[in-house]
């Protein structure tokens, strides 16, 4: 452990991209001030630090995919591309004072909770930390699936992963082939295809595509939401409405999706001439149930005279390129792979142990499942962001910031209350999961003919909130202090460990 006291922090959050970002500006807000934010990169920026491929760019608008309280007038387009997104973000950090807290470069590698301290022990790749309460900000989307191909280590050529792009490698004027034709295989192939000299795409599941609405915002525009900052707040209200009037069709009523299918369809059809590479590219499951995308480019990319689309399953790759099932081998230069993150099972929740040792992976076993996509049982003082089944149908950042406000009112109750931890009752937490399946199966991510990365190998779906991002706020408004267990000690819970209790510590319920 770091000697003094600068080792001993009220709260640790680990992560520094939207999560960690907006948890530190509120806690500096609420004026609590001792706590850092570790991530193991050296930029902050999370999922936009990592994706860097070319074309990478928010499928939200940035009027709704930006912090309420740092609202930028001057957004270049519509639908940020990536440097926008990361540049934002780091001013948003200096701008609101978090830089100093970033500690950039530290891996946590273990998080352990001491119960008889009522805190957590923090192993960084840079050092040991003690925290009170641990925000876990570590984004669904930061550990790339890196499937198994058999031979790849044998390939001649260059291998590129969507999530660690290396731009110092050349791709233009080669063979590239592509493997995945989700959100990031959609932003890449079109810029694959003006680059290479050919280009073949692996296409195991075609995804549903609709016309892009993107456009550079003028200037005139700028300007007004520079001098009149609610024109800009209008347009993000309109937004996040167009955005919940698909939750029924989501969740209740997957035939109101049809509207949607047929518009995607009507798309394909404009944009793909050939029948038989149009049938190739027609989706077999309902529109919503993997998550649908946007693209004006991806159609005439895929319907280009150097562009082979083969549906035949991959059966290994070899030292000139793919071989597909059906023994041909496609010879490539370059092979990008953009074939997803592990949602589910996320390795960082190995990592972390309760004060018996064991890990929230065993935990969840075989599902992982938390309260209000935050706090799971048997883990106190932890709190996540975007944990599972907090998904809701909207821009990301508006479930982050609920979910911080939820966390910033736990810890003001413990302030309140005198509380060294608060736990989830296990009671509380099965009713919710209960509540959450019970919603969730007549909703097309469940019922809608497809496999995605939202249900896991028991086939729970462990992504979306079954509502409104409305409801899902008003209950995350405030923490109920009758759904946890709480620890009350003398001393105040937000300190110094090294301070000694008065009295010792003792369980209760609120309810
Ligand atoms: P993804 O949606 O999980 O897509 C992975 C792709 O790889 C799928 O087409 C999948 O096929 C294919 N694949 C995986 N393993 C394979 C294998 N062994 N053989 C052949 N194909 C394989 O991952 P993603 O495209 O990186 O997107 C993940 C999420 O990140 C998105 O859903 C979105 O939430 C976010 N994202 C957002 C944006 C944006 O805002 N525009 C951009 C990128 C990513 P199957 O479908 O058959 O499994």
């Amino acid at each position: 452990m770091h000697s003094g006291d600068s080792s001993f922090l009220d709260v640790a959050v680990i992560g520094a991209g939207f999560g960690g970002i907006c948890t530190a500006k509120r806690l500096l807000d609420e004026g609590i001030d001792n706590f850092l934010v570790f991530d193991r990169s050296l930029r902050v920026g999370g999922t936009w630090e990592a994706n860097t491929y070319p074309g990478a760019q928010c499928d939200i608008p940035a009027a709704l995919y930006s912090f309420s309280f740092a609202p930028k007038p001057d957004w270049s387009r519509l639908y940020p591309l990536q440097p926008e997104l990361f540049d934002y973000l780091q001013k948003v950090s200096d701008d609101f004072g978090v830089t100093p807290h970033l500690r950039l470069d530290h891996e946590v590698l273990d998080l352990t909770w001491i119960d008889e301290d009522q805190m957590w022990s923090l192993r960084t790749s840079e050092g040991e930390w003690a925290a009170r309460v641990v925000v876990g900000a570590i984004g669904p989307f930061s550990e790339p699936a890196n499937p198994h191909f058999e031979g790849i280590e044998d390939f001649r050529g260059e291998v590129q992963r969507s999530a660690n792009w290396d731009h110092d490698r050349d791709w233009s004027g080669k063979r590239i082939g592509v493997i995945g034709t989700g959100a990031s295989g959609v932003q890449i192939i079109p810029q694959a295809q003006a680059a290479g000299k050919s280009l073949t795409v692996f296409q195991r599941t075609p995804t549903w595509i609709m016309p892009h609405p993107d456009r550079p915002i003028p200037g005139w525009m700028q300007n007004l939401f520079e001098r009149v900052p609610a024109t800009q707040r209008a347009l993000r209200t309109s937004i996040d409405l167009a955005l919940e009037s698909m939750v029924p069709g989501l969740v209740w009523r997957p035939s109101l999706l049809k509207g949607m299918e047929a518009v995607a369809r009507m798309h394909l059809r404009r944009q793909v001439r050939d029948p038989e590479l149009r049938e190739a590219l027609t989706p077999q499951y309902m529109f919503g149930c993997k998550r649908p995308t946007f693209s004006n480019k991806y159609y005439p990319a895929m319907a280009a005279s150097n562009t082979e689309v083969v549906t035949e399953g991959i059966k290994r790759i070899v030292p000139e390129g793919v071989e597909t099932r059906d023994g041909r081998v496609h010879e490539l230069d370059v092979l990008v792979l953009a074939t997803g993150f592990k949602v589910a099972g996320h390795p960082f929740y190995d990592r972390v142990h309760d004060s018996n040792g064991v890990s929230l992976t065993e935990q969840w076993s075989p599902s992982p499942y938390c309260y209000m996509g935050t706090a799971a049982n048997g883990f106190p003082n932890l709190f996540q962001i975007l944990g599972p089944n907090a998904a809701v149908y909207t821009s990301m950042v508006v479930v982050i910031e609920a979910q911080v406000e939820y966390i910033i009112s736990a810890l003001e109750k413990m302030r309140e209350h005198g509380l060294s931890s608060l736990e989830v009752r296990e009671d509380v937490i099965d009713a919710y999961t209960e509540e959450l399946d019970g919603k969730l199966a007549g909703s097309v991510w469940n019922s809608g003919g497809c496999a995605s990365y939202y249900l896991d190998a028991n086939g729970r779906n462990v992504a979306w909130f079954p509502g409104f991002f409305r409801q899902f706020r008003a209950r995350t408004k405030s923490i109920e202090l009758a759904d946890y267990l709480s620890r009350d000690t003398s001393a105040q819970p937000l300190r110094d460990p090294s301070t000694p209790a008065e009295s010792g510590t003792k369980e209760s319920s609120y309810s």
